[in-house]
């Protein structure tokens, strides 16, 4: 298994949470900065002839800001250059603000077969608070012209003000439009933006209220049918995202575009952020790569083990073995033996007891050297 994923960085606005490389009012540079990608598409594909891709993800930034020809255009590449597997998933974000039947028309006929909606909450002024430019009716339309189809909402915890009936308005609003899956992650404030003043005046919900919020979510999303599968990935069967359990299982990925990181043969590998010296790069037939460490030995254990238990299905002995021939409990004795009473123990796996699930990275800071 094997993923490609395309980084488009325009959005309309940008939002008072966002640390992504998304830029807000340079759209006008889209289609030099897609004719790029269309460039580092060819140059990769070359590179990888002999792999089989089954993913490819349109992330961003806004995907769906831009024309939508553009993205035609990338995954018309991206079929050409690359092997793709014979039922590739393939998915775009999309912010309902910026959704047209025509859009999603264009999208259809690329090969998408999979939408990620970025909803985030059901409160129209907490969308307005967080600079999002969508509201309640957007989504809806969005979902209208996606009905039956294969798409997934991604709802935020921890905003400003927010309340329990808050999320449930929003997971009640997100089952009823037909989800198949959800993505149920917290805020995290970063600093330098705007939203990190707020967390510094103590005005958003602290660690503990986001923790009941999370739990709360948990169970209304079980009831409507979506199962976690992830700390922050909940599905109705069989709609787990491919391209992320790929992530998981430390599987490679292929990402092209400004800002998107790789792995491929024990590399992680990471794009220059910046706008003008990746498409200068692109245009001088270099690949634009600012960061390039491999990732082994004891680092390349600690990343599997990580990986896997965010996932509820857990981490297999015998797949731990395969890839570096030995026992991981062994490998991780000390911290493993510290740990132990969080863990559910069946056969050959050993997965995060689900009460424990949440704080998964607290209980593996033991596992890093
Ligand atoms: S839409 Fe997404 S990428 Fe764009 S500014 Fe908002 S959070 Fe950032």
């Amino acid at each position: 298994m094997a993923g490609i994923y395309l980084h488009i960085p325009f959005c309309k606005h940008k939002c008072t949470y966002c640390d992504f490389t998304s830029f807000a009012g340079r759209s006008e540079y889209a289609e030099a900065y897609m004719a790029c990608l269309i460039k580092e598409i060819e140059m990769w594909g070359e590179k990888l002839k002999e792999k089989t891709f089954d993913t490819v993800y349109f992330g961003g930034g806004t995907p769906s800001f831009i024309d939508p020809n553009y993205i035609y255009g990338a995954m018309n590449q991206v079929t050409k250059c690359f092997h793709l597997a014979k039922d590739p998933e393939v998915t775009i974000e999309m912010n309902p603000g910026t959704v047209s039947e025509k859009k999603i028309e264009t999208y259809l006929r690329a090969g998408i077969d999979r939408f990620s909606i970025g909803l985030q909450t059901a409160i129209d002024e907490q969308l307005q608070e967080i600079g999002r430019i969508h509201n309640v009716r957007d989504y809806l339309y969005c979902t209208s012209l996606l009905k039956g189809r294969n798409f997934s909402a991604d709802v935020m915890l921890g905003l400003k003000g927010q309340t329990k009936e808050d999320i449930r308005k929003t997971i009640e609003l997100v089952a009823a439009s037909g989800a198949k899956h959800v993505s149920m992650y917290a805020l995290t404030p970063e600093d330098g933006t705007p939203i990190y003043t707020d967390y510094l005046n103590g005005e958003l919900p602290d660690g503990d209220e986001v923790r009941e919020m999370y739990d709360f979510g948990v169970t209304l999303l079980k009831k409507y049918g979506y199962l976690r599968y992830e700390v922050s990935n909940f599905a109705k069967p069989g709609f787990e995202s491919r391209h992320n359990l790929n992530y998981w299982k430390r599987g490679e990925y292929i990402g092209m575009g400004v800002s998107a990181s790789s792995f491929l043969s024990g590399h992680r590998f990471t794009n220059t952020f910046d706008l003008d010296e990746y498409m200068k790069c692109i245009l001088s037939g270099f690949f634009p790569v600012l960061t390039d460490e491999e990732v082994k030995g004891e680092e390349a254990k600690f990343e599997f083990v990580m990986l896997a238990l965010r996932t509820t299905r857990g981490i297999s002995s015998k797949e731990y073995k395969d890839a570096f021939g030995s026992d991981w409990k062994e490998d991780f004795a000390e911290a493993y033996r510290k740990t132990k009473q969080y863990f559910i123990e069946e056969g050959d796996m050993t997965r995060i007891k689900d009460e424990y699930l949440y704080v998964q990275n607290q209980i593996l800071a033991d596992y890093i050297r």
